[in-house]
């Protein structure tokens, strides 16, 4: 099946009633506040709802429409796209959005108008085209190693699919690391495949700040909207154990994201987030015509050099921005008013509309 066809995405939205659209996204992420700042901006709202899983969203008030599907991954049928066409909408696509339809789904069969670069999405996905955006960026990454008898520091040992931190393990040698991957077998927390896909890397000592930015492709320019940082089970349990009492219990922790908190970086980083966000759209826009367009996330290790170091890329809104749903800082002082990264989303949308140039940020 060949990809969806960016010339048709564009008559749809030739006919689109420009005064009567819909922002509508899949209930789960971050769509409280993309439909809260949808609404801000004065756009009506659909979610596209699993049954059962509604109740955030009716509770918030945030969705004026409620399409109901089985299963998530039922976004992708064809008569839910029709709804979704016939209510104008634009879809706003987020992480669980990805994983729940599936990438090739969204690519090749979802032939609804979406916000941002369709295209990019598979950049994030992959590991190898991740490192490739972020190195041609010229942003320093954690140093890969191609097979484990080569680790000659401590590494961290990630491992593929949409399981989170979960089964991640950190190691010192190659005798650790067979070790240890005997033991994620044994727990059931890994099989043979996900062992075969061992992703290697230097491990970061240092803070983590995933940072939140917003690529406007209507003024070309690279804002920056908030910063999170995470909590992960159960690392940050084992943390709150005497380290004596960690050496007898002999647990392995995992580094499953359960929630996040807001964050701010010293001032003097600043020029260095920024020299970052900026690098990797003009990447992005050569990688991967035309480039970020819409929110992006880093998340960073900071050393105790001050160096920025980023483990992983988000190309499209990332969960940490519910951190800021009524804005954050950086927001304050940018927009002096409250500014999620769902109600940005809209404001560019809004902004496109007025100046007809959807175009340019639709997909
Ligand atoms: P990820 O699935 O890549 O987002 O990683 C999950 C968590 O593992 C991160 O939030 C960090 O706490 C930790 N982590 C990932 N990569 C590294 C690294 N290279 N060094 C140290 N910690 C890491």
């Amino acid at each position: 099946m060949g990809k969806v066809n960016k010339d048709d995405i564009l008559d749809m939205l030739e006919k689109y009633d420009k005064e009567d659209i819909t922002i509508a996204t899949l209930g789960s992420h971050t769509a409280l506040h993309i439909l809260r700042g949808a609404k801000q901006e004065g756009f009506r709202t659909a979610v596209v709802c699993e049954k059962g899983r509604e109740v955030p969203y009716e509770r918030f008030g945030v969705a004026d429409e409620f399409i109901f599907v089985d299963e998530f991954k039922d976004i992708v049928n064809e008569d839910v796209q029709e709804q979704l066409r016939n209510m104008n909408a634009i879809v706003v696509p987020h992480g669980s959005f990805v994983a729940y339809a599936g990438l090739s789904n969204v690519e090749d069969k979802f032939n609804v108008p979406m916000f941002g670069n369709r295209d990019i999405l598979r950049w994030e996905a992959e590991r190898d085209k991740e490192r490739k955006m972020i190195t041609d960026a010229g942003i320093r990454m954690p140093y890969k190693f191609d097979k484990p008898e080569d680790i000659d520091r401590t590494v961290m040992v990630k491992f593929p699919g949409a399981r989170g931190g979960l089964g991640y393990f950190v190691a010192g040698s190659f005798d650790e690391y067979n070790q240890k991957i005997d033991e994620m077998k044994e727990r059931g927390w890994i099989n043979d495949d996900d062992a075969k896909q061992a992703h290697i890397e230097e491990y970061v000592c240092g803070c983590n700040y995933c940072i939140h930015y917003f690529y406007s492709a209507l003024n070309d320019e690279v804002e920056l909207l908030g910063m999170d940082s995470r909590f992960e089970s159960s690392i940050d349990g084992i943390c709150r154990i005497p380290a004596k009492d960690q050496m007898e219990l002999n647990m392995s922790p995992s580094y499953v994201i359960s929630g996040n908190h807001p964050v701010v970086i010293r001032e003097s980083l600043l020029g260095q987030v920024f020299a970052n966000g900026d690098k990797l759209v003009e990447a992005a826009k050569k990688l991967v015509k035309p480039g970020m367009n819409g929110p992006f996330c880093l998340q960073c290790l900071c050393n105790d050099d001050l160096e920025l170091v980023v483990f992983e890329m988000s190309a499209r809104i990332d969960g940490g921005t519910n951190s800021f749903m009524n804005g954050s800082p950086y927001t304050f002082v940018k927009f002096e008013e409250e500014m999620s990264a769902g109600r940005r989303i809209s404001r560019e949308i809004k902004n496109a509309i007025k100046s007809d140039r959807l175009g340019v940020i639709i997909t």
